[in-house]
Order: C-alpha cells, then sequence, then structure tokens
C-alpha cells in the first residue's frame, strides 16, 4: 500500500491519501469505497451500496463493511473451530491432509482469485468465503447426517453457518454481518446439484456469492481428490481419462484450469453477468464429482468411518437432551450463550451445541461420558 504526499490529490483520483489528508476530509475507508467506484466491475456490488446490518453502526475509518466482516469471521470461535473438523478424512493423522479451516482457505484464495480477474469486490467474496462453512458438523457430512436424522431432516450445515453468525457466535450476540455475506453464506451449498445452477432462487443475490459457490466445488473437487490419490482410497490410474484429459494430471494445474476456464467464459449477457466454465470444462467436472462420490466419499474406508461417527453424535445428542445441566455447562464451555428454554426447544439447544463441536471434543467428550476411565 502506497500513501501519497500531495495533499492536493482526492479519493476521486483513484488513489490512497495521507494520514493527514484522510483525518481533514475523507477516511481511509471513504478513499477505498470511492476507489472501488472507478475500479470494480458495473456488476460487482460496492461496498458503499450495503444493503447494511441488521444492528446499524457506525463506519469503520480504516475498513470497508466487507472488510469489517471478513475480520469478525477471521476473529471469530467458529472459525478457529474449524481446524479440528473433518473434511473427508477423519481426525487425520497425516499433517498434509485438508481440514475444514484449510478447505475454508482454498475456496477463500479461488473465489479472490476470480473476484479479482473479474473485477468483483474481492473482500465481498473473501468475507462470504470465510464464513461458509462455520456452520460445518464434527466429522464433515457423517455428521451433518446424524443430525438429519436425529434433529431434522431440514438441517444442513449452510443453514447453521447462517444461524452461527447471526445467533450463535460472539456468546450468543452473532457477528452482525452485512446483508450479502449473509445471503452468500446461506446461498453457498450445492450437494449433488447442478455446478452451475438455473433456478434464480437457489443462487446467491450477488456475484460475488456465486462466485464462492463455484470456487468451493474448484476447492473441494481438486483436494478432495489430492487427498483421496495421498490415503491410497484411488490411485491416478482410476482418475476417469476425460478429467485427466482435459483437466490436467496434477492438483496444480486442475485448479489452475478451472479458475482460468471460469474467468474466461464468464461474463455479462442479456444484462446480467453469467458465471460460465464451458461445456468440456463442466462435463469434466460433473464426472470427477460423480466419481468422487463413488469411490471416495461412499467408499468403504471413508464410510465405516462416518458410520462410527455418526453413532458418536446420536449418542451424545441422547446424553444432553436428558441432562439439561450439563448442556447448560457445556455451552458455556463452548462460549455460546446458555439455553432459554423460552426461546429455543432443548432439541434445538443441544443440535447447536453438537454442531458447533470440533472432532475432538466431540471424541473427548465422549470417552469421558461413555468408557471408564482406568485408576491410577
Ligand atoms: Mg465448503
Amino acid at each position: 500500500m502506497t500513501f501519497i504526499d500531495n495533499k492536493e490529490q482526492s479519493p476521486e483520483d483513484g488513489a490512497f491519501l495521507n494520514k493527514e489528508n484522510c483525518m481533514a476530509a475523507y477516511s481511509i475507508r471513504e478513499a477505498f469505497q470511492e476507489r472501488e467506484k472507478t475500479f470494480l466491475s458495473g456488476f460487482a456490488v460496492l461496498s458503499s451500496a450495503t444493503q447494511g446490518r441488521v444492528k446499524p453502526e457506525k463506519d469503520c475509518s480504516i475498513r470497508t463493511p466487507y472488510q469489517m466482516d471478513r475480520d469478525r469471521i477471521v476473529y471469530s470461535n467458529s472459525f478457529r473451530r474449524l481446524k479440528h473438523k473433518t473434511q473427508v478424512f477423519l481426525s487425520p493423522l497425516g499433517d498434509h491432509y485438508r481440514t475444514r479451516l484449510t478447505h475454508t482457505l482454498e475456496v477463500s484464495e479461488i473465489a479472490r482469485n476470480i473476484a479479482r480477474a473479474l473485477r468483483m469486490n474481492e473482500d465481498l467474496a473473501e468475507a462470504i468465503a470465510l464464513g461458509h462453512d462455520l456452520g460445518h458438523t464434527p466429522f464433515g457430512h457423517g455428521g451433518e447426517t446424524a443430525l438429519k436424522e436425529i434433529y431434522s431432516a431440514d438441517f444442513s450445515h449452510s443453514d447453521q453457518s447462517l444461524r452461527v453468525v447471526d445467533v450463535l457466535d460472539n456468546k450468543g450476540e452473532g457477528l452482525n454481518l452485512t446483508r450479502e455475506v449473509r445471503d452468500g453464506i446461506l446461498k453457498h451449498s450445492k450437494g449433488f446439484g447442478d455446478i452451475i445452477p438455473s433456478t434464480p432462487g437457489q443462487t446467491a443475490m450477488t456475484v460475488e456469492g456465486r462466485i464462492v459457490r463455484v470456487a468451493d466445488i474448484i476447492a473441494y473437487l481438486n483436494h478432495d481428490l489430492d487427498d483421496a490419490l495421498r490415503s491410497g482410497v484411488i490411485t491416478c490410474d482410476e482418475v476417469p481419462v476425460v478429467c485427466r484429459n482435459t483437466l490436467g494430471e496434477n492438483h496444480s494445474e486442475r485448479a489452475r484450469v478451472m479458475i482460468e476456464k471460469v474467468v474466461a467464459n464468464s461474463g455479462p449477457e442479456n444484462g446480467e453477468f453469467k458465471l460460465l466454465l464451458g461445456d468440456d470444462i463442466l462435463k469434466a467436472m460433473t464426472v470427477l464429482r460423480r466419481f468422487l462420490y463413488e469411490k471416495v466419499y461412499r467408499s468403504a474406508t471413508v464410510h465405516k468411518e462416518f458410520v462410527k461417527a455418526k453413532r458418536i453424535l446420536k449418542e451424545l445428542f441422547a446424553y444432553f437432551i436428558s441432562n439439561p445441566d450439563k448442556l447448560q455447562k457445556e455451552l458455556g464451555k463452548m462460549e455460546m450463550a446458555d439455553w432459554d428454554p423460552e426461546v429455543d426447544s432443548i432439541e434445538r439447544a443441544v443440535c447447536d451445541l453438537i454442531a458447533c463441536m470440533t472432532d475432538r471434543y466431540a471424541l473427548d467428550f465422549y470417552y469421558r461420558i461413555f468408557l471408564p476411565s482406568p485408576q491410577v
């Protein structure tokens, strides 16, 4: 970042102001926001045009609203807990396997690269990406399935991510994020749906939010394949030929091709900005995703661990329903708000507690409650 000495220069010149000038006329934040107007695409969301927060706040003198959201997410307890949450391989002992935290960082990098290349608001894309998986359960999708079965078929990690930033984190106060970031977090999830969905209601209200959805898919297709090869669950020869020919032979080549193709194929069409991958890349990515579901996520090696994890979460759920005092105690240890029976059912409160747990927290608690301690 360069600070200039020319005291006559204004934010309209697209330059940063020196400290004295900022104090006199414009804040650094305002200078950034003027720069956004000159630099970003007409389809980007300007931070000065945000639809704001549920609880209105004073502007920061240095950071735009989206930069503030990004920082709030990074400083949150929920973000730090991602380091001990499973991506695919449970509580991996190998140091090089992805966790939910490193997945999130990879999504953020990919989203920022695409957003910057398309002149969208990089700060908004980054904030959405960093927050998108905050509601992920312990033990990855095995944990999510367990909560669907025990708590509600409607449980989803994307709804839970929004609940985390709205009401669970910050000791029950939530993070009070902007509407655009909250919307992007809620709409990031794709399940096994189309990589580029065509139904308007399914997609984020901003191009930046839609970029995060694609970045999430690019990230997990690449790193889950990488981790599956590392673990020996699959071999290179098993990867479908169309994927190897179209996307490349290694992790960095595949990620680069996908990112470059999104940037090259996306653009305005009939007054809206379309994110597109190109038919050949979309087909190869769809084949790769189906391959991962069949050979990795539903493989005997991965699935048998998920079955064990589901059993642990089901037993913990039943334990807390029967022991509300222990529920309150654990909520306190997790720095979450006390359960208020007038606001939430006990099932809702237990679901929130379990969804917030890391793999190791759930395992440690399970051992303490259900397994005998040896006398020393
Ligand atoms: Mg994700």
